[in-house]
């Protein structure tokens, strides 16, 4: 185990692991790298996609790795990011600016941001089973829109770089994990790896690479704790990074990189590991999304199709009875929670001169208040159904119905 190695052996050890994977890297890179004219890298702000991204820069000023004619970072912002890896990613931002690299901010447009789109449209929180469709429509579509713009202007194709990480037991197996609750991976990273590639009007102007398949966690860790932040690696911002996924303890803890409060993950390590730290336990309050939107899921906050569903060519539908989206009720009740939480960490901050949280901005709040004001319910619902908890006859795939024995 990397962690046990690390104990055992001294610093010289530690060090002859780092470079023998940095190695491993520069070599893919230089196999790979110079049959492109055009690189990107996708990063999100996690801990993969940030060592990526600052190792890649380095090994380009220093020399170690050919210079691309362009070189252009797409930085995934979901807006639910965690605050301090948000703070962390806008001072590599500027950063990357005093070196004059091309950064594009990735944002979903308004209406399908993730508070927005909940809280707003009332489509319900994602799920691992039959509903996840929150890395789709906040992480691929608005990479895949901006790299359609990127490539418009430019000829041929362009090389991206993800931060896909496997670990060693991975590789073995030869597979790239599209979720993110595995290994401490990085949502979005295994999708940007597979989907971007074929995506409608891309396939065969993306190449993709992951220079840092082969690292382990405590690598990761290593990188962004001690090498980048040192003047000879590029003087990166990334401690905070490494803190946010446990430091020493990061491949124990093994923390996924997501959205804070990710309704997909088991358990938030992430989060629990940076409110150890006194500087940022003021972030307490952030621990209620996760049971929020596990609440939001119950009966008595959804619609439900009451019987027969008749899709447009006649059929009936697969699911009948499903539940579906948010009552109103449900959505202001969920709005002035998720306000309320920002409004505690904030209060807070603003005493103690610390990053603020931004849930929900002005601009999203009046949106969301607007969709609920205009009724606006998702595809196919019109909101005279009844609520998920009301008592029905049982209809069955068939169309058969089964009458309620008790009928109060
Ligand atoms: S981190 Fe969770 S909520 Fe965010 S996009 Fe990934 S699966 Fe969805």
């Amino acid at each position: 185990m990397c962690a046990a190695q690390l104990d055992i052996f001294a610093g010289g050890s530690r060090r002859l692991q780092m470079t023998e994977s940095i190695e491993l890297t520069i070599q893919s890179l230089q196999a790979y790298g110079p049959d492109h004219d055009h690189w990107g890298v996708a990063w999100s702000g996690g801990k993969d996609s940030s060592a990526t991204l600052t190792l890649l820069v380095y090994l380009i000023e220093a020399g170690k790795i050919p210079r691309p004619k362009t070189f252009s970072v797409f930085y995934a912002d979901t807006r639910q990011e965690l605050p301090p890896l948000a703070a962390a990613a806008g001072q590599i931002i500027d950063d990357l600016a005093t070196r004059s690299i091309d950064v594009h901010i990735v944002r979903a447009p308004l209406d399908k941001r993730f508070m927005v789109y909940i809280l707003g449209r009332g489509v319900p929180p994602p799920n691992n089973n039959t509903l996840r469709w929150c890395t789709r429509q906040i992480k691929i579509d608005p990479m895949e829109e901006a790299l359609r713009r990127r490539l418009d202007r430019l000829p041929g194709g362009i090389l991206m770089i993800t931060g896909v990480r496997q670990g060693e037991s991975a590789i073995r197996d030869r597979r790239i994990e599209m979720s993110c609750g595995k290994d401490g991976a990085e949502c979005g990273q295994g999708w940007y790896q597979q989907v971007l590639p074929n995506a409608r009007g891309l396939r065969g102007r993306i190449a993709t690479l992951a220079p840092l398949l082969h690292w382990r966690v405590c690598h990761v860790w290593e990188w962004l704790k001690h090498w980048a932040p040192a003047a000879e690696f590029g003087d990166w911002s990334t401690t905070a990074i490494a803190d946010a996924y446990g430091g020493a303890e990061a491949e124990e803890i093994n923390a996924r990189t997501g959205c804070v409060g990710c309704p997909l993950a088991e358990k938030e390590k992430a989060l629990e590991t940076i409110l150890l730290n006194p500087r940022w336990s003021y972030l307490a309050p952030l621990k209620g999304l996760k049971p929020l939107w596990r609440e939001l899921r119950e009966p008595r906050h959804r619609l439900r199709k009451p019987g027969v569903e008749r899709l447009k060519d006649g059929s009936i539908a697969k699911n009948p009875q499903r539940m579906g989206p948010l009552t109103f009720e449900a959505r202001l009740m969920a709005l002035d929670r998720v306000l309320t939480i920002q409004g505690d960490c904030n209060e807070v901050a603003r005493r103690e001169g610390r990053p603020l949280v931004d849930l929900i901005n002005a601009e999203e709040e009046a949106r969301i208040c607007a969709l609920i004001a205009a009724e606006t319910w998702p595809q196919g619902w019109d909101g005279d159904e009844p609520t998920a908890d009301t008592p029905l006859d049982a209809v069955f795939r068939d169309g058969t119905v089964q009458p309620r024995l008790i009928v109060e």
